[in-house]
């Protein structure tokens, strides 16, 4: 069975430094609401001013741990669901 891996976002911490969309843009967006980083339209549960979560497929987990770690503030989180 594949695993699936649930994302968070903390877009109050967020500076929008581009990282995240860079190294992972099947995940990661930058709002066109605040201009913050978000879940793609795809796997978004819930987008919000300051947090975005959703659940990726375990094809993107390195990608989107590879965003996490290299993010300046923190602000993303990938755990196992
Ligand atoms: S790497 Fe961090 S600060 Fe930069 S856009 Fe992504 S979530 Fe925002």
């Amino acid at each position: 069975m594949n695993m699936v891996y649930r994302v968070s976002i903390d877009r109050l911490a967020c500076i929008a430094c581009r990282v995240a969309p860079d190294l992972c843009p099947n995940v990661f967006v930058l709002g066109e609401d605040n201009g913050k980083n978000r879940l793609v339209e795809a796997y978004s549960s819930k987008t919000s001013n300051d947090v975005s979560t959703g659940v990726i497929p375990e094809e993107l987990y390195a990608c989107a741990r590879k965003a996490a770690a290299a993010c300046p503030v923190q602000a993303i989180t990938v755990d196992a669901t």
